[in-house]
């Protein structure tokens, strides 16, 4: 019997794949792996060398190489993606809960006619049967859901897998090849990405972050923050809400339309622990959070935890780390 084939489509920026990429692939290759499935990772790209060597969980890396693929062009991969995917008759096509997964899900649906399962964090199979768990409500709900046969589109919420197992240690297969499709005539032309710039703090570099979310409640209490952070020697950043507000700088965000950080210490004050959220600080080294509510998801990622008043334990514990100082 030929096996069934798993096809990642991988984001990558800079030359680089996404950590949803590698999150992408662990997925599908412990569900491959499992079944005895064959999984097949595309990249689109303007330059395939960057891309050539990766040692990726997969059994076939297929890099699809046309100067229109350079930045990503949802028009472009579309194009190129119908075509590939119709030949490669996947049972299963998985891509991240991205911006551009998002952009991709809904052609790709009407043109292969296949159903979508958006904000997936596990996928299974039994049998034919295909099963996603997906969260909803900013993750305080999980869906079941399931696709008894036929393609299934998969849209992979970040930090669902472990982005480690999207690597092996050996490069697969890889081929190379030009777009099968011309990209000559696009609907839509990609001119430049504009980065922000840095006149503020930088806090993908800063060690310790004290971040503020809406449960701090009004912008006074940023000072507070601000405080703490300055007895700790770090800086405060925040959720979208608190940036959405003006109490801080667009800079400060962290999150899917944010800042990604990994600091030594990131301390979660009043953030609820939402998935966009958590895509941009999962990978901090140690993750305290304090939220008066039990069930908050931050929970969940965080290392320690302390379902109290933030609005009390602010000042005193500022006070306790400048005593210990000697300040
Ligand atoms: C496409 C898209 C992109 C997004 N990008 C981002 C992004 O980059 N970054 C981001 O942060 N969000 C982003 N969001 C928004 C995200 O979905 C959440 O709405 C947001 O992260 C919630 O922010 P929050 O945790 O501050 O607020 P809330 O969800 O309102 O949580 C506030 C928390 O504070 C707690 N609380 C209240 N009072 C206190 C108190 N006195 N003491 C202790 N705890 C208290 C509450 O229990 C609650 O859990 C995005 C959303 C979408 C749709």
């Amino acid at each position: 019997m030929i096996p069934r084939e798993v096809v990642v489509v991988a984001e990558h920026m800079a030359a680089e794949l996404s950590d949803v990429a590698l999150e992408t692939l662990a997925c599908a290759h412990e569900l491959a792996f499992s079944l005895g499935w064959h999984v097949t990772c595309l990249i689109l790209v303007d330059d395939p060398k960057p891309f050539q060597a990766l040692p990726l969980a997969s059994d076939r890396t297929l890099i699809v190489t046309d100067p229109a693929l350079g930045s990503f062009n949802p028009a472009a991969y579309t194009r190129v993606l119908l075509h590939l995917l119709k030949d490669l008759s996947p049972r299963l096509v998985l891509l991240g809960n991205t911006s551009v997964g998002m952009d991709l899900a809904g052609p790709l649906s009407i043109g292969l006619g296949a159903p979508v399962v958006s904000g997936c964090t596990r996928v299974r199979a039994e049998g034919e049967r295909l099963l996603f768990t997906s969260k909803l409500c900013g993750g305080k709900l999980l869906a079941q859901s399931e696709v008894r046969d036929g393609l299934a589109i998969a849209l992979l919420m970040p930090g669902s897998y472990n982005r480690e197992i999207g690597m092996l240690d050996r490069v697969p297969r890889v081929d190379v090849q030009a777009s099968p499709v011309p990209l000559e005539t696009l609907p839509l032309r990609f001119l430049e990405l504009v980065e922000p710039k840095m006149e503020d703090v930088d806090v993908t570099k800063v060690p310790i972050l004290v971040a503020a979310g809406r449960g701090i409640q009004s912008r006074e209490n940023i000072e507070a923050m601000e405080s703490l952070a300055k007895a700790l020697g770090g800086a405060v950043c925040a959720t979208r809400p608190v940036v959405d507000q003006r109490w801080l700088p667009r800079t400060r965000q962290i999150g899917r339309s944010g800042m990604t950080v990994k600091p030594r210490l990131y301390l979660a004050l009043g953030v609820s622990g939402a998935p966009e959220h958590v895509e941009g600080m999962k990978d901090s080294e140690l993750i305290v959070a304090v939220n008066t509510d039990p069930d908050a998801p931050i929970f969940d990622v965080a290392h320690y935890g302390a379902t109290v008043d933030l609005l009390e334990l602010v000042p005193v514990l500022t006070e306790r780390i400048k005593a210990l100082r000697g300040e």
